[in-house]
């Protein structure tokens, strides 16, 4: 079989960038085995929205499992001797209603697949195993031995890509010696729409609304402590939660699946090559603070499929450097970011608070780089993909 585009891997990137180029008219597949739900809730900004409604998969069943995010809180919770001030941003700073809206994946996958079905993607249900490009095309050899042809190929499998291996793309690794466990629980007090990341010694704890009196929780701490919370019972986990929040939710009840996350943090040494694009955690790993990762990923899928479109032959290398230095531009100064506010956390070293306080400070009281904080969290301000752009 022969299409424009294959795409391994049917995560919320590579959904994302079959639905894209459907719509567009070009000809995909979608290599990815069965569909396993995910507890995760994800945090998407204000671009990635309006990309699902490009789409077409922003409607009101999908919306009814979401909240949106009008004000964002991050509290320093270390204890240590000097403190950053409490920052808040308000969504009504920047004009918006709201800066996002949080998403259970266990919903967005089977929407955005539901959508692919409808515009015509192939879904092949096997596991891509390697890849091979010449100077016209690249086929893919699937787990059964069957091979699929195409112009382009978006590896989009996962952080442990089979495809990016199989086309010798190596990594850039970096571990943190944390884990995440992600769960939802009830509260009797309302959230009000507000997210609050509070930077605590082993790592952030960040709640994330959900419709009603709900949350989504994400606890970044010591593996240890995580393998301790994911045994205990609900009850015990609720008291634990009540005292991490210290409250501000009231009585916490009614705890959801839990999934623990190893923290680690991978880049691809290129984002594409040998007519491959690498999308989404094949790309790009980092730890979940100030929701970035899925954010990061769907800015990759709609700027593949920018670049796809209109294309003669999509996999020529001047296409594939120009993804590769977009893409790059975009991720590699927001995994520094990251990794840096984490690794400030996670140091016992006093001048590492200290910055951190200085530059969370900086941020409080400074009304440009209030600004600048807000507008880079939400997105890139230069090359925003077209289907994110309203
Ligand atoms: C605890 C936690 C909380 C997070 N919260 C947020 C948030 O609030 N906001 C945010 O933006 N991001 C968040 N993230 C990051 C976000 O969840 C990920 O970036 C996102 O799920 C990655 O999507 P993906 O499609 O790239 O990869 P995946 O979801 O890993 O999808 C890869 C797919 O490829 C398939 N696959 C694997 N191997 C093969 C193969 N050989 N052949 C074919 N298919 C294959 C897999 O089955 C899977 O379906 C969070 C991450 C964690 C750990």
């Amino acid at each position: 079989m022969s299409t424009t585009a294959i795409i391994s891997g049917a995560g919320p990137a590579g959904l994302a960038a079959a639905c894209l180029l459907a719509q567009d008219g070009i000809s995909c597949a979608v290599i990815a085995p069965e569909f396993k739900p995910d507890p995760r809730t994800t945090a998407l900004m204000q671009p990635s929205m309006q990309m699902l409604k490009f789409i077409g998969v922003w409607n009101d069943e999908l919306k009814a499992v979401c909240a949106p995010l009008k004000q964002l809180h991050l509290i320093d919770d270390t204890g240590n001797l000097v403190t950053a001030p409490k920052i808040q941003f308000s969504s009504t700073e920047m004009n918006l209603e709201e800066f996002g809206w949080n998403v259970p994946l266990a919903r967005l996958v089977p929407a955005l697949r539901a959508r692919a079905e409808a515009l015509g993607v192939t879904f092949i249900a096997s596991i891509s195993v390697s890849a091979h490009a010449d100077e016209h095309k690249i086929i893919v050899q699937t787990e059964a031995g069957e091979n699929y042809e195409a112009k382009i190929l978006l590896a989009a499998d996962g952080a442990d890509s089979a495809l990016r291996k199989s086309l010798g793309i190596g990594t850039e690794n970096w571990s943190f010696d944390q884990s995440a466990l992600a769960t939802s629980f009830s509260h009797s007090a309302s959230h009000q729409s507000v997210s609050t990341e509070y930077h605590k010694l082993a790592g952030p704890f960040t709640t994330v609304p959900l419709p009603g009196n709900r949350s989504s929780l994400v606890w970044m701490d010591r593996p240890a402590r995580i393998e301790a919370l994911l045994q205990m019972s609900d009850a015990e986990l609720a008291i634990e939660i009540q005292l991490e929040t210290k409250g501000s939710l009231g009585r916490i009840s009614d705890i959801g699946t839990r999934k623990a996350f190893p923290m680690r943090g991978q880049r691809a040494t290129t984002f594409a090559s040998q007519r491959c694009m690498v999308v989404g955690e094949a790309a790009h790993v980092l730890p979940p603070i100030g929701a970035q990762g899925l954010n990061l990923s769907l800015r990759d899928a709609a700027q593949a499929v920018d670049l796809i479109i209109g294309a003669e032959d999509p996999g020529i290398e001047s296409i594939l450097k120009e993804y590769n230095a977009l893409r790059r531009a975009d991720v590699v100064p927001r995994q520094q970011i990251v990794n840096l506010m984490n690794q400030s956390l996670l140091s016992s070293f006093p001048a590492f608070a200290l910055a951190r306080s200085a530059g969370l400070s900086a941020i409080a009281n400074i009304a440009p780089l209030r600004n600048l904080a807000m507008t880079q969290g939400l997105a890139p301000s230069a090359n925003l993909p077209f289907a994110m752009r309203g």
